[in-house]
């Protein structure tokens, strides 16, 4: 059912559902609900990619180690086999996908990292756990002499994040979605919604809606989210290698999560640099008008890292650098779920600094729910979502 207000010319009629948020989560949802024979529009207020939202950052990093949590593994999973297959339809001569693997190291025994092994050798993952030799002789350029465990997962790399968004864009947009660039705003009155308002006035009627705003979620619903997803200001910068040096290029090197130290680096790729960045949650942070420039604390800290950890570039030169936000959930878990006044909209979101990867089987399990009007787990429902930070999905 959709109401019969006017909608401007330029604006599609009427949808089956329209997606709010043409980042990871939406624009997978919107894929697969297009697939599924869906009318969609989805419809992003700065475009998809842009450079405000979370997945319109240059690179992302896509790994199947998640401790415990053989859920978030099997969706990584899934989520790989997705990637690859839009990679393999997108033919603009560059690639969405870098397979240069992901290390793991730890100084201390973390269980955190003993749980990721056991779940991805119990599994259909591939899983190296690797001796300082090893260490050594294949990764010359970094030093992990305090490093008592560390694994390799070979089959998982980086996704090139904005362009990987675009290329999606523009399929689904060939395969019939209606792409709208629009502020949306949230329903005003509970009960069930008939159209999505625009900020300009103008309406778009729809059966069913997807809310899919990432850091914006709690500015869409104050109310309802104002406490549960805080954005936090995450910093990433670039340093430049050494000129004709290709050590630290991702055909030699993986990116590298070094667990505990709340810091992570991705090899040189297409000749950017290397690129660190700090997962320790930042200040909260407005997407809309928060000003995006690097602050001296966050440089200082990955020097310190670099001159630690990969010293053959404590002096590199920083090229470049960005500022983008995370979504957090109290627990980093997922939030998937029904409005809870408005049965025919759905909130998708709390992406928590690792959401990127998940985009395609986020959109597959959202839109099977729809056509099926079935609940989600509930590790992803609004119930369990908390007011206070304790981090256990990262
Ligand atoms: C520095 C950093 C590093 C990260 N590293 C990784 C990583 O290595 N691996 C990984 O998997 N994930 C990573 N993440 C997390 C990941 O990027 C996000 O979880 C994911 O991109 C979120 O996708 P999204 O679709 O929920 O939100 P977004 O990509 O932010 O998209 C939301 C969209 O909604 C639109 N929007 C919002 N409000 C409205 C409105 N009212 N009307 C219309 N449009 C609206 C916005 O314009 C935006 O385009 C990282 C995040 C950051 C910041």
């Amino acid at each position: 059912m959709t109401s019969d207000l006017a909608v401007p010319a330029n604006r599609p009629a009427a949808s089956d559902v329209v997606v709010i948020g043409a980042g990871a989560f939406g624009s997978w949802t919107a894929h697969h609900l297009s697939n599924a024979g869906a009318r969609v529009a989805l419809v992003d207020a700065y475009g998809p990619g842009n450079s405000r939202s979370s997945s319109g950052d240059e690179s992302r990093i896509l790994r199947c180690g998640y401790g415990a949590a053989a859920a978030y593994s099997r969706f990584a999973r899934r989520s790989r086999e997705l990637w690859r297959e839009l990679e393999a339809r997108h033919d603009a001569g560059l690639p969405l996908w870098h397979q240069c693997g992901v290390l793991w190291t730890s100084s201390t025994e973390d269980p955190y990292l003993a749980q990721t092994l056991a779940t991805l050798t119990n599994g259909p993952y591939a899983a190296q756990v690797l001796d300082r030799a090893s260490l050594n002789s294949r990764y010359p350029p970094f030093e992990t002499g305090d490093v008592v465990r560390a694994l390799l997962e070979p089959d998982a790399g980086v996704l090139m994040a904005r362009r990987s968004i675009q290329a999606l864009a523009a399929e689904v947009s060939k395969q019939g979605v209606d792409l709208v660039r629009a502020e949306a705003v949230a329903p005003s009155t509970a009960g069930r919604m008939t159209a999505l308002r625009l900020a300009d006035g103008s309406e778009l009627p729809a059966d069913r809606f997807v809310f899919a705003c990432g850091a914006w979620l709690p500015t869409v619903f104050p109310e309802l989210l104002g406490q549960k997803i805080t954005p936090t200001r995450q910093v990433v910068m670039y340093f430049g290698t050494p000129p004709g040096d290709e050590r630290f290029t991702g055909s030699r090197l993986p990116a590298w999560i070094d667990f505990g130290t709340g810091m992570y680096a991705l090899p040189d790729l297409e000749g950017r640099g290397v690129k660190l960045g700090i997962d320790t949650h930042g200040a909260r942070f407005d997407p809309n008008t928060g000003e995006r420039t690097l602050d001296g604390e966050s440089l200082r800290a990955a020097r310190g890292w670099l001159r630690v950890r990969i010293p053959g570039l404590a002096d590199a030169p920083l090229i470049e650098s960005r500022v983008c936000q995370y979504e957090n959930t109290s627990t980093g878990d997922f939030l998937i779920d029904r409005h809870p006044d408005h049965k025919n909209v759905w909130i998708v979101g709390g992406g928590s600094g690792h959401g990127f990867k998940y985009g395609p089987a986020v959109g597959e399990y959202v839109a099977h729910m729809i056509a099926t009007n079935t609940d989600p787990d509930v590790r992803f429902s609004l119930a369990t979502k908390g007011t206070v930070a304790s981090r256990v999905i990262y």
